[in-house]
């Protein structure tokens, strides 16, 4: 819950740095963004004003120069249609008026500047040029264009008034030209073709023209530039029949430029303005993404921390390992990992509850930290598990001698306040050589290596062997098929027989599992009920063995019966009700039945122990301690549980042989039995002399061989209609128990 916490308040503070960051790119980029649309706005008002100034320049100079044409033109019909001037040239002519009329009128005139008369073919006359009379080059001023002007007048093409304008090149420069036939204004005079007179009017765009242009049009700088001289600011100046004559250029205004210059210290200041804010914000900012950085920092150091013990948690062996592993593939190191995994603490735990749990955990984190010491780093992964990782030289014997000073360290029973708790450990240890096994699988190989310290019967240290998968895997297998043979009952039960020490007849039976594995053949219970443990079949597969023997046990009126249970299903909190259930199915009187069990659940939970004992005491079913003698064995566990049965463990048994002191350390134990009122059965009893010698000592039930193996209940039925076989033995080791005493065995 609390490791929950962490993470979610990890993940915000993430988002949140995440969420300030990106704010800060997108400020910047939109800072980025306006700076670049302001300038480029700037730009296209000012090219935008420059191209409309130079639009209405260009608009404004071809009017002016269609305007200097126009009044040429204007000029030229006042004089050519005039009565006056059809008298003088056709009715009665006079060169006088002519010349004084027209020539002398060239004479500083602004309207024109050059005037000529022509004849029907287009010859000279009269030619005056600045109030002069031209004397000899009148050509000069009648170049090719103004004689086209003047063919279409003559031709009639020029339309409905006899007269046509056009820009030319005399020898003078450039100029407006025109050319009218002479004519009355008030009535049409019919003149014979051949007399026919034309004059021609020239107006030079002269230097002071020009400017005069330039000045009352706005147009500064406007110059008269050859053809050649193309610009954006210029008009072509063109010829009648199309030839580009000049180019009349100005000077352009470029209006935009001004106002852009006007107007860009201010975007500038603002701009400048909106740089420092943004500078400002992202100080802010960053200041802040710091903060949340610093914070993500020590939440990944708190997520990755076991709060109860202040030991890095399952996060941070993980990355601790990999920052080994990575060192070690760099330098060629080893990197090993120990897992341990402690018993019997969920015990202490259920027993005496949390709060000691949680400082049984303390005071373990406190004992391993020392043991551990500074080169290597112990961390908390779970509940009751820890792991330890070594690296540097010599990291597999530093390993094994920490897991050896952690078993003696278990050896002692840990005070805790008042209490005395004892519990244990199982160590699996894993290396990796040169950091070439990866985290997740040195993980799993320390863990399985530690599953197989439990199997082994806890309390030690093993490392991982690849075999140990192929076991894994073999054992899944068993595993898998036995959970099917239960489910289709083929789990059966047979029946060994159990004698009275005395007259040898049948008293009692034990029920033990048998199973057949399809494909395999028989399996030993040895093999499978472990199985059954670990998987979480036992409850199931007990139940039915007792299920079975209850059902048989009907047929078997006056005999005992014995059923084993193992420890693990004890945990099984309706176990009692269970058996109790079946005793009410089958009928069968709970004091024909002995439950036998082992020690060690007496040992790992003697609290838990005790409760289901008194349970099953209710029901009235008896309990024997089985196996007594295979492992601890205290006789104090028979007092303190009053057990109502106890069981000697074959290889007890079979030591008989071995001389004195087992005989010796026999006897003392089942007096001792006897004393505490407990009788004492032995098992494995496959000579005579060990019958012999047991009923001596004080057994008053054998199991064995001798007397028979497990055996289907045909044979159990065989058995008990002739009693006088087993009658016989009896008799037989009567006789040879005399021989027996004479030697000692
Ligand atoms: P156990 O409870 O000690 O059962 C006695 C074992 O000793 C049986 O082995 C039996 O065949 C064997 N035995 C009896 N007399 C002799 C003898 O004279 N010589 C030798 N060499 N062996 C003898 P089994 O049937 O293979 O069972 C092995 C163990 O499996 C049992 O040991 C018991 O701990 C467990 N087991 C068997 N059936 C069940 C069951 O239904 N439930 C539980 N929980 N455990 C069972
Ligand atoms: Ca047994
Ligand atoms: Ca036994």
């Amino acid at each position: 819950m609390r490791l929950l916490g962490v993470k979610n308040q990890l993940k915000s503070l993430v988002n949140r740095r995440m969420a300030v960051t990106g704010m800060l790119l997108v400020f910047a980029m939109l800072a980025v963004m306006v700076t670049s649309i302001v300038l480029t706005a700037l730009d296209r008002v000012a090219t935008y004003a420059n191209h409309l100034d130079e639009e209405r320049s260009r608009e404004t100079l071809v009017g002016a120069v269609q305007t200097f044409e126009f009044q040429l033109g204007s000029t030229l019909n006042d004089y050519a249609a005039w009565d006056d001037a059809a008298v003088n040239v056709y009715t009665a002519p006079d060169a006088d008026w002519v010349n004084s009329n027209f020539g002398d009128m060239t004479f500083e005139s602004d309207l024109f500047d050059v005037a000529i008369v022509l004849d029907q073919d287009g010859r000279p006359g009269m030619a005056y040029s600045d109030g002069k009379p031209i004397e000899n080059n009148a050509r000069g001023f009648l170049p090719h264009d103004l004689m086209f002007l003047f063919d279409q007048v003559r031709s009639g093409q020029s339309g409905p008034v006899p007269q046509a304008l056009g820009f030319v090149r005399t020898v003078k420069g450039i100029g407006a030209a025109g050319v009218a036939l002479i004519r009355m204004k008030s009535e049409p005079v019919e003149v014979a073709p051949q007399a026919r007179r034309y004059l021609v009017f020239i107006r030079h765009l002269s230097a002071n023209k020009v400017e005069r242009i330039s000045g009352a049009y706005v147009l500064p700088g406007l110059v008269l530039a050859p053809p050649s001289k193309r610009s954006t600011h210029a008009v072509t100046v063109e010829s009648p029949s199309g030839i580009s004559l000049a180019t009349l250029a100005w000077s352009p205004r470029v209006p935009g430029d001004l106002s852009r210059q006007q107007v860009e210290p201010l975007v500038k200041a603002a701009l400048i303005l909106v740089a420092v804010y943004c500078l400002l914000l992202f100080i802010i900012g960053n200041s802040v993404v710091r903060r949340l950085r610093a914070d993500e920092a020590s939440a990944v150091k708190l997520a990755r921390t076991d709060r109860l013990s202040g030991l890095a948690n399952r996060d941070g062996l993980h990355v601790l390992l990999d920052q080994s592993l990575e060192e070690a593939r760099g330098d060629g190191g080893d990197v090993v990992l120990l897992y341990l995994d402690l018993d019997g603490f969920k015990e202490v735990n259920d027993a005496y509850g949390h709060a000691v749990g949680d400082s049984l955990i303390r005071a373990v984190s406190a004992g391993l930290g020392v043991l551990v010491g500074e080169d290597a780093t112990l961390s908390r992964i779970g509940g009751d598990e820890f792991g330890i990782v070594f690296f540097g030289p010599e990291s597999e014997a530093r390993a094994i001698a920490v897991a050896e000073a952690i078993l003696d360290f278990f050896g002692e029973p840990l005070t805790l306040g008042e209490r005395v708790v004892a519990v244990g450990c199982s160590l699996g240890l894993a290396m990796s050589h040169e950091g070439r096994i990866d985290g997740g699988e040195l993980t799993r190989q320390a863990d399985m290596a530690m599953y197989a310290s439990k199997d082994g019967g806890r309390g030690r240290w093993t490392a991982y062997h690849p075999q140990m998968d192929e076991e894994r895997e073999t054992r899944n297998q068993i595993a898998v098929d036995l959970r099917a043979a239960i489910e289709n009952e083929e789990i059966t039960v047979v029946y060994q027989p159990v004698v009275d020490s005395a007259t040898f007849e049948l008293v009692s039976v034990e029920a033990l599992a048998r199973w057949n594995r399809k494909g395999h053949g028989a399996v030993s219970p040895d093999i499978f009920i472990p199985i059954a443990e670990t998987s979480g079949l036992i409850d199931r597969l007990g139940l039915s063995v007792l299920r079975q023997s209850l059902a048989q046990l009907t047929a078997w009126p006056g005999l005992k019966l014995s059923v084993n249970v193992s420890p693990g299903q004890f945990r099984d909190p309706a176990f009692t009700s269970h058996v109790a259930a079946l005793f009410h199915e089958t009928g069968i009187e709970p004091q024909r039945v002995v439950l036998e069990m082992t020690e060690t659940y007496f040992i790992q939970n003697p609290e838990r122990a005790r409760t289901v004992l008194e349970r099953l005491r209710k029901i009235g079913v008896q309990i024997a301690l089985d196996d007594f003698g295979a492992g601890f064995s205290s006789v104090g566990y028979l007092r303190q549980f009053g057990f109502d049965r106890m069981k000697i463990d074959r290889s007890l048994v079979q030591s008989l042989g071995e001389g004195h002191k087992a005989v010796e350390m026999l006897q003392a134990t089942v007096a001792l039995a006897r004393s505490l009122d407990v009788p004492v059965t032995a098992e494995g009893v496959e000579t005579e002399q060990q019958a012999v010698n047991l009923r001596l000592a004080g057994c008053d039930q054998l199991q064995g061989y001798l007397f028979g193996r497990p055996c289907s209940p045909e044979d159990i039925d065989a058995l008990r209609l002739r009693p006088m076989d087993l009658r016989a033995k009896a008799a037989a080791i009567a006789f040879g128990h005399h021989r027996a005493t004479d030697r000692p065995i």
